[in-house]
């Protein structure tokens, strides 16, 4: 990894501005001795700051639901042994007294908290007057307003030091992740919140080692600030989320795999080259909108013929018929099956729309 690319994502943080910011520890603090061990062979590495869970939101009941209050001790311990800045999980008010009881440097907010406006401005209300950076994760649902929310109720007491962490959204369908990354939804968040950094973790999206590189690599193509990456010095053995964690030494070694493009593309010719292809991409995108347009008149005449007639909107043989032949062509021109269904179908539920509209005027 070239280590010269810098960000001015952390102003204010005091934090060095080497992109990314790398934010490692187990998922778990377990022990003194785990905690320890784990900081001091992070300590070696590029982390900044050592995250432990102490309080540990599970699925079922009956699993290890984190050490407590002691383990925050052992953060403390850390900060004082290594300088590493340290971070922990808040789920409540409770949590929050606590954590900054003991120095914690900064808080992090899980997925299944980022849900829930009420915990949300509980914790907010505990934090009112102390102006801590705050790291918020995603909601586990795929919802980019909620997770502003969140941001919002934070702001609204003084906090002004916050950043977004993308760890994947649940979902019931199979997949190769254990959390679906929809990378759309944290670059809807940069999009409206571009003042914000942004962070990915590819542990929780992964649920498993051999995904971590590629998935952080992702997050690096699409201009993360930075990494939060669960790391143990016995991964195999950690009381939670073993699958997903690595040693701060193959930690270190992902790292140096990452390819870190450049952010600003200089002045050699390319950005000109850029700006036209993207004039090119607006003009296109103008024109798809006006086909668009064109289609939509031509199925409101067709809803004002079925109204006159008595049909109904729907007429699935005739939309079997569309989908089936562009699946065709589509693949000819080397789309996806998946993109020709979703592209068709939102452009059928328009017309559907349109015409229920004229059938009902
Ligand atoms: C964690 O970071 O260990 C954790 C519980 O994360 P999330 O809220 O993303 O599930
Ligand atoms: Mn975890």
């Amino acid at each position: 990894m070239e280590s010269k690319i810098t960000t001015s994502a952390f102003e204010g943080w005091n934090l060095d501005t080497q992109r990314p910011l790398i934010i490692a520890g187990p998922c778990s603090a377990e022990t003194e001795e785990q905690v320890l061990e784990t900081a001091r062979r992070l300590k070696a590495t590029r982390t900044q700051i050592f995250r432990a869970g102490i309080w540990k939101p599970r699925t079922r009941p009956n699993s290890f639901e984190g050490v407590g209050v002691k383990g925050l001790k052992w953060l403390k311990m850390v900060k004082e042994e290594t300088g590493l800045l340290t971070t922990t999980e808040v789920a409540n008010a409770q949590h929050v007294y606590e954590a900054l009881k003991y120095g914690i440097d900064m808080l992090w907010i899980g997925a299944r908290t980022t849900v829930n406006p009420f915990t949300i401005q509980e914790i907010a209300n505990a934090l009112s007057g102390v102006d801590i950076p705050i790291f918020i994760k995603n909601p586990v649902n795929p919802d980019v307003d909620l997770w502003i929310g969140s941001i919002e109720r934070l702001q609204k007491v003084g906090i002004t030091r916050i950043a977004g962490v993308h760890r994947g959204f649940s979902s019931f369908s199979e997949s190769r992740y254990r959390n679906a990354p929809n990378w759309q939804i944290p670059i809807e968040l940069k999009r409206i919140r571009p003042d914000l950094p942004l962070i990915c973790d590819p542990s929780h999206i992964s649920g498993k080692r051999n995904l971590l590189l590629e998935v952080s690599q992702k997050a690096m193509d699409l201009n993360f600030d930075g990494l939060m990456i669960e790391t143990h010095p016995d991964p195999d053995n950690a009381w939670s989320d073993a699958r997903q964690q690595i040693t701060p030494e193959q930690l270190a070694e992902l790292l140096d795999h990452l390819i870190l493009r450049k952010t600003d593309p200089g002045s050699n010719g390319f950005m000109s080259k850029l700006e036209e292809l993207r004039s090119e991409i607006d003009r296109l995108d103008q024109e798809l909108l006006m086909i668009l347009e064109d289609r939509m008149k031509v199925a409101a005449s067709i809803g004002q013929c079925k109204k006159e007639n008595g049909v109904t909107i729907l007429q699935s043989a005739r939309w079997d018929q569309i989908i089936s032949k562009y699946l065709e062509v589509g693949q000819s021109k080397g789309f996806s099956e998946e993109f020709i269904r979703k592209l068709f179908m939102a452009i059928h539920q328009e017309s559907i729309n349109t015409q229920t509209r004229i059938m009902n005027e």
